[in-house]
This record gives structure tokens, sequence and C-alpha cells, in this order.
């Protein structure tokens, strides 16, 4: 499975960030992880060849130049990460639109980056909007995309009302596997069944290794986590508990 190790800012020191992506790479494991730290401490952190695979937070929607205060997404690529998040609900929050994760997703591929494609509802209804939701935020996002470049998303479904609580109020196996084979009837019936089989599939929202066992759902292709990946303690738990 992959684990994608969002850093967010919990660690405000770059030594800190270095040392979960050094202990993640002594890992003995099946798994491929990849860990997301700040865009100041990237560079740092890749610089010390620490084993992992590393990812962005976050992009610019412009390509470079008179931008100030941007990160385009070559200087991501350029700065050592293969991978940029993109989406996520706390960019979502501060004013990110569908329009916007779509110029952002365009840029990453552009720049030979793999996206991690951050999708998911706030709340859920008896109704279930939330798929109209859910398949309205996949589906802007990646509609301009060669069937090639599918091979370089991988979407990352996070309700938001699962995102910072306790172990016990992460998503139900139950809920989590109909929501993965639901994704994939979006990605089929809205581009192809090549498209489908391409697209990785993650879970992300209050995974720790008190409950990354019960989430290892049919079809699913590994997590996101947020507070869990932030220390090498919680990273290692997490990673020994999948793998047990
Ligand atoms: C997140 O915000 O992407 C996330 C999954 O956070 P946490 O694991 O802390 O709930």
């Amino acid at each position: 499975m992959i684990i994608v190790g969002n850093f967010k800012s919990y660690l405000s020191n770059k030594d800190d960030a270095e040392a979960v992506v050094k202990a993640a790479g002594k890992l003995t494991t099946k798994h491929k992880i990849i860990l997301a730290p700040s865009f100041v401490h990237l560079g740092y952190v890749a610089a010390k060849k620490a084993g992992v695979a590393l990812a962005a937070q976050d992009l610019s929607i412009f390509e470079g130049g008179a931008h100030t205060g941007e990160v385009s997404a070559d200087v991501i690529s350029n700065s050592g990460a293969s991978h940029v998040i993109v989406g996520h609900s706390e960019r979502r929050a501060d004013g990110e639109t569908n329009s916007i994760v779509a110029t952002k997703v365009c840029q990453a591929l552009s720049a030979k980056l793999k996206v991690v494609l951050c999708v998911g509802e706030e709340s859920r209804d008896a109704h279930a909007t939330y798929l109209s939701f859910i398949t309205e935020q996949i589906v802007s996002a990646l509609k301009g995309i060669k069937e090639a470049d599918f091979k370089n998303i991988v979407i990352a479904y996070e309700p938001i009302w699962a995102i910072g609580k306790g172990s016990n109020e992460a998503i139900s196996t139950d809920d989590l596997e109909e929501t993965v084979l639901f994704i994939k009837k979006v990605l089929r019936e809205n581009f192809t069944e090549k498209v489908m089989k391409a697209v990785k599939i993650l879970y992300g929202g209050s995974v720790n290794a008190e409950n990354v066992k019960s989430l290892m759902v049919p079809g699913l292709d590994g997590f996101l986590p947020g507070r869990a990946s932030s220390s090498k303690e919680t990273l290692k738990a997490l990673v020994e508990a999948m793998d047990a």
C-alpha cells in the first residue's frame, strides 16, 4: 500500500522533519512511504537523501515568474519531491475552488509531479447528495487530463468530518469500502475502465496505529495520515500495524 504522510504545519523545526523522514527510511516494510514536509523543509530533507519519497503539501497555480510568495511545480520538483498534494480540505477551506484545483493538477503534471488529489465531503446526508459533491470534485479536477497521465494520479478520499478526530471517529469499514467502490464507478463512468484501473485510492481522516488495520478494505491502495505521520513514533506504529 501507499502511505502519504502530511506533516501539515506540525513540525516547526527542520531537524524534526528530517528525523521523521530518516526514521521512515529505516523502516522495513512492503509499503511505499511518501512524506510531505513544509515547503521550507522540503529541499533540506531531500538533500539528506533519507530514502523515502517526498511530496509538497500544495503548489502554485502559476507556472513560475513574477508571482511573489508562490511555489511553482518546477520549484517543487527541483527540490526533490516526486509528489504533490492538491486540493487538501484545509486549502479548500481557505478558498481553493474546484477550478483552482484543476489548474494545480495540470501544473503538477506538466512538471512531472505525481498528484495526490484530495476529495471529500463536509458531512453525509440521508439523500446522499455528498456523492454528487465528491463526483464533481473528481471530475472537475481531472477532466482535461490525457489517459496516459492518469497513472500519475492518486485520489485521497478524506471526508472532512473524519479529519483530526479520535480513532473511533474515522470512517467505518463498511462506509469506506462503499465509498472506494463509488469512486471507482465515478472514474469508470466519467473517464474509462483503464483510468479506473490506473488511479490509486487512499483514505485519510484520523488514521492511526489503532484503527488502520480495520480500514485496509478491498480496493483501497493506502492512507493519507496527518497527525499520525508527524512523529517518528506514531508513523512507525502505523506502519507496523499495517504490516501486522
Ligand atoms: C488530513 O488532514 O489530511 C488528515 C487525514 O489528518 P488526520 O490524520 O490528522 O486526521
